[in-house]
C-alpha cells in the first residue's frame, strides 16, 4: 500500500514496525519520551529509547488488594490497564529540593533551586490518566499561587494517549465520565489493533503539535474497517469495567454522613499505610523537610509527597486533628468524591481503580460509597413504608 505523510485532522494508520519513527520525531523535537515498561512485576513509567522497550506480550490481572502481571501470547504492547505508577511522578515529583543553604563564615548563603523547564513526551497515557492530569492542572495551576515545579514540567509536556481495548476488574472510569474513550486533554491519540495478522495503530491528532508530529510519520488512510475496530475496542473496554460508582448526589450524601457507623467498619480494616494516596494519580499533598549537616555547614529543604493517612499530616500546635484511622479514611474518601467538587470544580477521582488494587486490605472506594448509599436508600424506603 502506498504510504503518505499522515494528515493532521483525520485518522491515519501506522504500522507497528513504523512506531520507532514516532520516537525519532519526538527526540528530534527535543522531547524525552516517557512511557510504560514491565519491571519488577508491574507496569511502571520510565524513560524510553525505542518502542521495543514497551511491555509487549504482557497483560495484567487486578482485583481488590491484588495485582499480577502475566504473559499473554500476543504481540500487543498495550494489553494491560494501569499499573501502580502514573505520570504524576514526572509532573509532580515525589521529592524535590527547594532550597540549599551553605554556611560561609558568619553568613548563610541561600541557593534557591529554580525549577528548570522540561520537555517530556508521555507516550501511552490512558483516558483516566489524561483526566488525572486535568485534575492536577486545576489543583496546581488553577489558583493562586501556582506550583512552579509542576508548571515547569507541565507546560512543555506532550500528551500521547493510547485508548484502552480492555478494562480491568478495578476500573470504573466509565461511571466517572473520564474514559475509556479518549476525548480531551491529549495531543495525539492512538488505538492499537491486531487485525488479520497485522499490528496497527490508528492515530488521530487533537492539537496543532500533535498534527505536526503525525504529519511526519509514515501512514496510510484509515479504512472504514479499521475505524470500526477502534470503536469496537472502546466499546469492549466500556463493557468490561469491573466496577461502577454512582456519582449522582454523592457529595451531598457524604456531607450528610460524617458520623455514619460504616466509617468504623472501614477503619477496622484500614492500616493507614497511605498506599492509596501514593498510587492515586490525583493526590497532591506534600510536606517540607529540612536536612542539616552541621559538620559540612550545609542544609537542604526538600518537598516530598505526604499523605492524609500520615499521623503527622494534620499536626498543628498542641495536637493532631485526625488522630484515628476512621477520621483519616473518611477525610480521604469525602475529599475525593465530595468536597473536591466545591474546591476544584470536579471530582478528585478519575476511576482508575489503583487505590482498590493496591490497598493491602482490599478496601474499595466504590464499595464504601455504595454502603452509605444503600443505607440511605434503606432509610428512605422505611420512611416511605411508615
Ligand atoms: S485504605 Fe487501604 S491503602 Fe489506603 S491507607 Fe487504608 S489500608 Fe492503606
Ligand atoms: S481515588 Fe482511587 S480510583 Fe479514584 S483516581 Fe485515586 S486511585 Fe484512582
Amino acid at each position: 500500500m502506498q504510504q503518505r505523510p499522515a494528515a493532521a485532522t483525520r485518522q491515519s494508520t501506522i504500522e507497528r514496525k513504523d512506531l520507532h519513527r514516532l520516537f525519532e520525531v519526538l527526540r528530534a523535537r527535543g522531547y524525552t519520551v516517557m512511557g510504560p515498561v514491565a519491571r519488577d512485576g508491574a507496569i511502571v513509567w520510565d524513560e524510553l529509547s525505542t518502542p521495543d522497550e514497551l511491555p509487549a506480550g504482557w497483560t495484567d490481572e487486578q482485583e481488590a488488594g491484588r495485582y499480577r502481571l502475566v504473559r499473554s501470547d500476543g504481540p500487543a504492547l498495550f494489553d494491560w490497564t494501569v499499573g501502580p505508577a502514573s505520570p504524576k511522578a514526572s509532573l509532580h515529583p515525589a521529592a524535590v529540593t527547594l532550597l540549599n543553604a551553605r554556611r560561609e563564615g558568619p553568613a548563610l548563603r541561600l541557593l534557591e533551586c529554580v525549577p528548570q523547564p522540561t520537555r517530556l513526551a508521555f507516550f501511552g497515557l490512558r483516558a483516566c490518566e489524561l483526566a488525572a492530569i486535568a485534575v492536577q492542572d486545576r489543583v496546581l495551576l488553577g489558583g493562586t499561587p501556582t506550583d512552579p515545579v509542576y508548571r515547569a514540567r507541565r507546560e512543555g509536556a506532550l500528551l500521547i494517549a493510547v485508548q484502552c481495548g480492555r478494562a480491568g476488574r478495578t476500573c470504573f472510569c466509565a461511571s466517572m465520565g473520564t474514559g475509556p474513550e479518549v476525548r480531551s486533554g491529549h495531543d495525539l491519540v492512538l488505538t492499537e489493533l491486531l487485525e488479520d495478522g497485522r499490528h496497527l495503530f490508528v492515530a488521530e491528532a487533537a492539537s496543532e503539535r500533535g498534527g505536526e508530529i503525525l504529519a511526519e510519520l509514515p501512514a496510510t488512510d484509515t479504512t472504514a474497517a479499521e475505524s470500526g475496530a477502534v470503536q469496537a475496542a472502546v466499546a469492549r473496554a466500556t463493557a468490561g469495567m469491573g466496577r461502577t460508582l454512582e456519582t449522582e448526589g454523592l457529595p451531598a450524601l457524604l456531607a450528610r454522613n460524617p458520623e455514619h457507623p460504616h466509617w468504623d467498619v472501614t477503619a477496622a480494616r484500614c492500616l493507614a499505610c497511605g498506599n492509596c494516596t501514593s498510587v492515586c494519580p490525583t493526590c497532591f499533598c506534600v510536606t517540607t523537610e529540612d536536612f542539616t549537616d552541621l559538620a559540612a555547614g550545609l542544609s537542604r529543604r526538600v518537598r516530598r509527597w505526604d499523605s492524609c493517612f500520615s499521623v503527622d499530616f494534620t499536626y498543628i500546635h498542641g495536637g493532631n486533628v485526625r488522630s484515628s484511622s476512621r477520621s483519616r479514611y473518611r477525610q480521604w474518601l469525602t475529599h475525593k468524591l465530595g468536597s473536591w467538587h466545591e474546591q476544584f470544580g470536579s471530582s478528585g477521582c478519575v476511576g482508575c481503580g489503583r487505590c482498590i488494587t493496591w490497598c493491602p486490605a482490599g478496601i474499595d472506594i466504590t464499595e464504601e460509597a455504595r454502603a452509605l448509599r444503600q443505607d440511605q436508600r434503606g432509610k428512605e424506603g422505611s420512611r416511605g413504608n411508615a
